[in-house]
């Protein structure tokens, strides 16, 4: 629990939002039910009863986008409620909602629901003493919703290039190994529930420290950099390439079976024999290649992938190199004993 509240930002938001609504909601549902005002209870606690379910909805599905839409929304229409029936009392309730609003949702929607309600209260002339006072409430709540757009907006941008700082290689621009780790960890869950194949290749550029002693680091960069899009070109949408250090990558394929998964390292083992080059002619990779097994964790699927790409290296470089356990790895055959590796040449 703790460790989805450190690292989930949006479902961090919610959880605490809508703690704080409800520790603020309560009180008045408590005072108006016992002054006799029971409309204003009924409504009170619908909210309370609202906010928990959606913040129970996000921690279950892990939906915060529409749990956050769904809490903005009944926050606006909440505070609009309570405004009507309460008159220019209940108006100070809105602002906070203003507010919250573009914490919970995308900050474009976050404007057109508040624009709605300060549309709605405009037209209704019970809530405000005078016009000089709606005017007033329609002037501050678009500066205040103007305002917390604005931050809104600097913020996102900068929560979005601070994770694409944290995620990604600044040289080549694809995935690091920081957000490796992350996928590959959602990789062996989602294979625990789901029996999905997965197959895992990691390749490293062959004397690579070559090109760099007799170009250049500059050129050396360029054909890592050539390596990425080439990689790209010839990888499916949904196979995802982390740059695993140095002159090495891994590409985490979904869906690619075991039997499939030699032609596809060996489709792009010759793209890149036949499109990358430096100033000294050809640049070739040596290629492991692991498929995710029943038994294996993160590190023990990286390990088995490395241990091929070793052998590769071993045996010559610019080659693909499989590892598979001898026996069936389905969960079912397991007996706990350490796999038994063995490459598939
Ligand atoms: P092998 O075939 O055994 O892999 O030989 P290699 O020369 O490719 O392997 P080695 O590990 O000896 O050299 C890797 C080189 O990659 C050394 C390092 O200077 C270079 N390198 C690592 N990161 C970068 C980078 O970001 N840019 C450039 N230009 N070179 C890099
Ligand atoms: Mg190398
Ligand atoms: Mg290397």
């Amino acid at each position: 629990m703790f460790y989805r509240l450190r690292h989930d930002f949006h479902l961090s938001i919610i959880t605490m939002l809508g703690a704080c609504a409800v520790f603020g909601v309560t009180p008045f549902a408590i005072y108006r039910l016992y002054s006799g005002n029971l409309a204003g209870a009924l409504v009170d606690l619908f909210i309370l009863f609202t906010i928990c379910f959606t913040v129970a909805y996000a921690w279950v599905t892990g939906d915060n986008r529409r749990s956050g839409f769904y809490l903005a929304l009944l926050s606006c229409a909440g505070g609009t409620a309570v405004a009507i029936m309460q008159g220019d009392v209940g108006i100070f309730w809105l602002f906070p909602a203003f507010i919250t609003s573009f914490f919970l949702t995308e900050p474009r929607i976050a404007v057109g629901l508040n624009l709605l309600a300060i549309g709605v209260l405009a037209f209704q002339p019970v809530v405000f003493d005078s016009q000089e006072q709606m005017l007033a409430f329609v002037t501050t709540s678009i500066v205040v919703s103007c305002c917390t757009y604005i931050f809104a907006q600097r913020a996102a941008h900068q929560r979005r290039r601070l994770e694409m700082l944290a995620t990604h290689d600044p040289l080549t621009g694809v995935k690091n190994r920081r957000a490796m780790e992350e996928d590959m960890a959602a990789a062996v869950s989602q294979f625990t529930r789901s029996q999905m194949d997965y197959a895992l290749i990691i390749l490293d550029l062959d004397m690579f420290k070559r090109i760099n002693d007799r170009h250049g680091h500059a050129v050396g960069d360029e054909v890592l950099v050539d390596c990425a899009r080439l990689i790209q070109r010839n990888t499916r949408r949904n196979d995802c390439l982390y740059r695993f250090g140095g002159e090495e990558f891994v590409i985490i394929m979904p869906g690619v079976k075991p039997a499939g998964v030699r032609a596809v390292a060996e489709n792009l083992r010759h793209k890149l024999e036949a499109e990358l080059a430096s100033p000294s002619g050809a640049v070739t990779a040596s290629f492991g290649v692991a498929s995710l097994l029943g038994s294996d964790n993160a590190d023990s699927w990286i390990a088995r992938a490395d241990g091929a790409l070793y052998q590769a290296k071993t045996e010559g470089r610019n080659r693909v190199v499989i590892m598979a356990r001898r026996q069936d790895a389905s969960p079912e055959n397991d007996t706990g004993a350490p796999p038994e590796v063995v490459p598939l040449l």
